[in-house]
């Protein structure tokens, strides 16, 4: 069986839902952390350490009747901004869009500057992308930046 072909069959195993392909080898256990938190109830596989045929390793995640919104997708992107969405209907790829990293992520991370206005507030976060030699995020509220690791944790 070619590389290719067994990749395809990888993907394609579930039938219905979300594949998220092309994940760092490593964030695999932080977004299914993440997405647990979301949905304690959703049915996961998780690929660990699988060859990627660009060489390399990759983790990959299967989740059973979910299908992501850009929405959804944005949540991860900090983990994995190069990972690979699959959306599967009746076990095919149905639409396909890579993560990409936003400008802005609104309402998905809490800041992690306990004085922030926005842990008294009803506001919703939010901070901007800064990426220079490091990824960081700026607190549009208290204005500070903070290192994406930072936000690994859980949102409550
Ligand atoms: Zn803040």
């Amino acid at each position: 069986m070619s590389e290719h072909r067994r990749e395809k069959m990888l993907v394609e195993a579930i039938q219905n839902g979300t594949v998220i392909d092309h994940i760092p080898a490593g964030k695999g256990l932080t977004i299914l952390g993440r997405l647990q938190l979301r949905n304690a109830e959703v049915r996961l596989t998780v690929g660990l350490n699988l060859p990627s045929h660009g060489g390399g390793m990759k983790d990959l995640i299967k989740i059973d009747d979910w299908r992501f919104t850009e929405q959804d997708a944005a949540e991860l992107a900090l983990f994995a901004p190069k990972a690979t969405v699959n959306i599967i209907e009746e076990y095919r790829v149905v639409r396909k869009f890579p993560i990409g990293l936003p400008e802005t992520f609104i309402g998905v991370f809490v800041c992690p500057n306990a004085n922030c206005i926005t842990h008294v507030e009803p506001v919703e976060s939010r901070f901007s992308v800064i990426q220079e030699a490091t990824l960081q995020l700026r607190c549009h509220y208290c204005e500070r930046a903070f290192a994406d690791t930072l936000f690994t944790e859980n949102k409550s």
